[in-house]
């Protein structure tokens, strides 16, 4: 088991896990039911993987989850051109046929 990640509230330290799970990476949550059961010393809860190998693209996907990168794979999704209606790949940011942008789905 490896810390990768303290969180400041349980549904924090969730979303992580969530995210690193999404990614095959195997993580779990510690600490969130001792949250607050101490008053004057909060337990922080904390994120864990359970394989070491992981830790890097674990550290890597929490580094992405702060600084607010979507979570999802939002750049594999494909995307319609608003200018000329073209289907493209997720990684393309520009319409290949007419050059218009692409704009934001959300
Ligand atoms: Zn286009």
């Amino acid at each position: 088991m490896k810390l990768v990640f303290t969180a400041k509230h349980p549904t924090e330290a969730h979303l992580i896990r969530g995210l690193l799970q999404s990614e095959g990476i195997a993580a779990e949550v510690r600490g969130d039911q001792l949250y607050g059961a101490f008053g004057e010393l909060p337990v922080l809860p904390t994120v864990w993987i359970r394989e070491a190998t992981d830790e890097a693209d674990a550290l890597r996907l929490v580094g992405e989850f702060l600084r607010g990168t979507p979570a999802r794979r939002h750049h594999h999704e494909r995307w319609i051109c608003a200018g000329c209606g073209e289907s493209l790949e997720g990684q393309f940011t520009d319409c290949w046929n007419c050059g218009g942008a692409r704009q934001a789905t959300t």
